[in-house]
């Protein structure tokens, strides 16, 4: 049985791999093929300068090209723990430091899920080393230093430690105490604990790595409280944030639910944007609270989590499923080779969820356009960030269909323009 296994997840990993190595080939062919026709899209003529459309194209063949490596070199990897025997050796290593320091087996499962998770991490550093260091510095967007580039890692361990500790504590407690039913205990503990995190995030968490304040005081900000009021959001919930302090990339998001809800602009956007076209992304970002888009994401997220405690409440008791990643059967054991090897068997998921949310980008789009009276800001504003972003503005279909939580600008723009008046 453990060969049979085995066999299997091989066969849907080699799938997933086909699938996703096989679309970045595809967009690159795409996107390089651009160049030969040098033609922008209609909706962008005379709106991006060829010297910028040409830097879009060159961003994104970089990027796909970097791609191609990092996706075979983490594969790799994954490929490495699994059956190298190292997951069977870490979990050994942890049962021996769990008892030299009177740890029970909660401890030692703590120690084993933190020592893989640390092996994760590590490894994929020289990817993102090189991806901040090198592609995002040549195009001009890299503001981030080592010395930020490792206290964000630090601040992130600590953090993990923080909040991983006591919540891998209660799931491996009620996994040990709660028989047959302990997943559905794990998933009300789970959910709750998310619901926590959404809450106290935008509050206690994102202050740790950068700094929000209030808008400054101006025509934007006046014309944000009105628009703020005849919407009905608490102004009191928005922000600038010093995205600049890492990267030239602009943006702009809305997190949290109840009194905790923020909408969050980043510094270089405010920078970047005419008033109009600011009051526009502020609008779009208040339409994804009026239309209640994060409550709509949580519940699906939600069934997910549902359908996912339920398998691996089946994988626990089945020896055989340790046996063919030479781990012995423990409760720890059951969660961290869940989540190594869940990527084949849930990868098609994602361009569902990525689906959902880009109905929520049109919405939100269509929100903001009503309420200013006018889809001409709303445009303007997605024409300067695709530009100022060097945005893929012709990605495969396919690809983006996959991968892209937001529609291309020239798709959104077309939306707007064909709104009912
Ligand atoms: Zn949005």
């Amino acid at each position: 049985m453990d060969q049979a296994i085995v066999t299997i997840f091989l066969a849907l990993f080699a799938v997933q791999f086909a699938v996703e190595f096989g679309l970045n080939e595809l967009n690159l062919r795409y996107v390089a093929a651009s160049v030969h026709t040098k033609a922008v899209p209609e909706l962008f003529r005379g709106k991006i300068d060829s010297q910028s459309y040409q830097r879009s194209i060159d961003y994104t063949l970089t990027n796909g090209r970097f791609h191609r490596w990092s996706e075979v070199y983490s594969s790799a990897i994954l490929l490495i723990v699994l059956f190298s025997g190292l997951i069977g050796l870490v979990d050994r290593w942890s049962a021996q430091l769990a008892s030299s320091v009177s740890l029970g087996s909660y401890g030692q499962g703590i120690i084993f899920c933190f020592a893989i998770g640390l092996i994760i991490t590590l490894t994929a550093l020289p990817t993102e080393l090189y991806a901040t260091f090198a592609i995002e510095a040549k195009f001009g967007f890299n503001k981030t230093t080592l010395g930020i580039f490792l206290s964000d890692k630090l601040k992130g361990l600590f953090l993990s430690a923080l909040l991983g500790v006591p919540f891998l504590f209660v799931v491996l407690w009620l996994m040990d105490i709660m028989g047959w039913s302990w997943w559905l205990w794990a998933f009300v503990f789970v959910s709750a604990f998310q619901l926590l995190m959404i809450v106290i995030f935008p509050t206690f968490i994102a202050p740790w790595f950068n700094k929000f304040e209030p808008l400054k005081e101006g025509e934007l900000r006046e014309r944000i409280l009105a628009l703020a009021d005849q919407v009905g959001f608490k102004t009191s919930g928005i922000f600038s944030m010093d995205g600049s302090r890492r990267s030239a990339h602009s943006n702009a998001y809305f997190t949290g639910i109840g009194k905790a809800k923020r909408i969050v602009l980043f510094d270089t956007l405010i920078e970047q944007m005419t008033t109009t076209e600011g009051l526009a992304v502020l609008a779009h970002e208040m339409g994804h609270y009026k239309l209640k888009h994060i409550r709509r994401m949580l519940l699906v997220q939600a069934a997910f989590l549902f359908g996912g405690l339920y398998v691996l409440s089946l994988l626990v008791a089945y020896p055989p499923f340790f046996a063919a990643f030479g781990l012995d059967p423990s409760n720890h054991g059951a969660l961290v080779l869940f989540s190594l090897v869940s990527g084949p068997f849930t990868f098609y998921l994602a361009p569902v969820m990525n689906r959902l949310s880009r109905q929520h980008e049109y919405e939100a789009d269509r929100f903001a356009a009503k309420t200013l009276h006018d889809g001409k800001p709303m445009e303007q504003a997605l024409v300067n960030l695709t530009v100022k972003n060097l945005s893929n503005l012709t990605p495969h279909p396919w690809y983006s269909a996959y991968h892209y939580s937001h529609p291309t600008a020239v798709e959104r723009i077309d939306a707007i323009r064909h709104l009912p008046a």
